[in-house]
């Protein structure tokens, strides 16, 4: 959804030799913004290497190369991933995922025309779909994202069999971490430990004015989201549009991201794929950041074919895959939608039942929750219909956050990261 398009972020391929600094998300966005001329000509120079990389890999001038890459899994296939997640050799999973593993929530993919979807955004005449998810656009029209956000709106979703095969993956000490392009927050909400989890377009759990800066809560979000209103600031003097801290195009992703990419990428001993085309970069490129002996299994209903391949390689990145080449040592294609592709992972690690018990029993506990917010919320509007003017968050001049403890959905396990 809200990507950084940006194929600039080529420094931090691979993580050898990219400093943090170098690899911060500013100038992965803005690269005009680079320091002087010898950052140019790093960057052209890693430009260029990025092209001999994609041109020897494309005319397989590596094939000496490929030979010394040991192959791990035993078998190359879906069972043979299973089998090595059973191994105790594996125990640093990377998940990547997208819309894929959130649309069995009911979560509209609103990329694909026909969900209905874009249909109620016609009369704001926008120039694009996308044009909602550009920060310019939203700058000078908000009312249109405000409108989608109304119907994506988290909370109103539980998550699916998938976030829960990979909470379960959490539990079993096999997950070195959650990589996520969703703003449905579904991997909050299925209590995925926040340190595990990385947000790499952002997230809806906070909002920042556009101009002064001042934080505000989820909650408050979701009051002024909820009553059609465009949500502006409340600082003295501030007219701000508030805005969800998701990652517009034309946006830095947040730090964290490139953080946790430079870390977690030379400890991945698994890399597993989920419910994403890989056509958004920097995103995509984490496919090929992982050592090129490092299993990589991808749960999707398509393959990416060749042709987006070779394009994400040079956008900076991307796949990379050999599914189907004579010498594929390490990736699996399992076409399946997510939830069915993490039950049948599940079952052949022994899984099955303790997954299906975990999703019956969270569904439950928030089915529950759900109900009790409801009956608070509708308690606290009746018992705000008397006396006090409240409406507006209190204000506090000493800190610019806005907690939005006055809402009784502010008990939800909502944290910040
Ligand atoms: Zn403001």
């Amino acid at each position: 959804m809200s990507e950084n398009p940006s194929p600039s972020s080529s420094k931090d391929e691979v993580g050898e030799g990219s400093s943090r600094t170098a690899t911060s998300s500013k100038q992965q966005s803005s690269p005009a913004e680079s320091e002087g001329a010898a950052a140019d000509e790093e960057k052209d120079s890693s430009v260029m290497e990025k092209l001999q990389q994609f041109m020897t890999r494309a005319f397989h001038l590596d094939d000496k190369e490929k030979e010394e890459v040991p192959q791990v899994l035993e078998e190359v296939t879906f069972e043979g991933v299973c089998r090595y997640m059973r191994s105790g050799k594996c125990k640093n999973i990377i998940t990547m995922v997208g819309a894929g593993i959130s649309t069995s929530a009911g979560i509209p993919d609103f990329r694909s025309p026909g969900t209905g979807l874009y249909d109620n955004l016609h009369q704001y005449n926008l120039p694009h779909p996308q044009a909602i998810f550009m920060i310019d656009f939203f700058k000078g029209n908000p009312k249109p994202f405000f409108v989608l956000a109304k119907e994506l709106y988290p909370g109103s979703f539980k998550p699916t069999i998938c976030h829960y095969f990979i909470k379960l993956l959490n539990e079993k000490g096999l997950l070195l971490r959650h990589y996520t392009q969703n703003i449905d927050t579904l991997e909050r909400v299925s209590a995925l430990p926040l340190d595990k989890l990385v947000e790499a377009h952002g997230t809806f759990q906070t909002s920042h004015c556009l101009e002064c800066g001042a934080e505000y809560s989820l909650p408050w979000m979701k009051e002024k989201i909820f009553a059609d209103e465009i949500p502006t600031c409340t600082e003295e003097d501030c007219v701000g549009v508030i805005k969800p801290d998701i990652v517009f195009f034309g946006e830095s992703l947040p730090d964290r991201f490139s953080e946790c990419v430079a870390k977690d990428m030379k400890q991945c001993d698994l890399l597993i794929i989920m419910g994403t085309s890989l056509v958004v970069q920097p995103f995509a490129s984490l496919a090929n950041r992982v050592s090129r002996s490092i299993p990589r299994l991808y749960i999707n209903l398509e393959k990416t074919t060749p042709e987006d391949d070779m394009m994400a390689m040079l956008m900076g990145g991307g796949g990379g895959f050999r599914f189907d080449a004579e010498d594929n040592v390490r990736d699996v294609y399992q076409q399946a939608t997510c939830d069915t592709g993490c039950s049948a992972m599940a079952d052949l690690l022994g899984w099955g039942d303790e997954l299906r018990e975990l999703v019956e029993k969270e569904h439950a506990r928030i089915d529950k929750e759900m109900e009790a917010k409801k009956d608070a919320a509708s308690s606290h509007k009746n018992k705000r219909r008397s006396p006090s003017p409240a409406g507006k968050p209190r204000k506090n001049s000493t800190s610019p956050t806005r907690d939005g403890s006055k809402s009784p959905s502010s008990k939800s396990p909502e944290q910040k990261l």
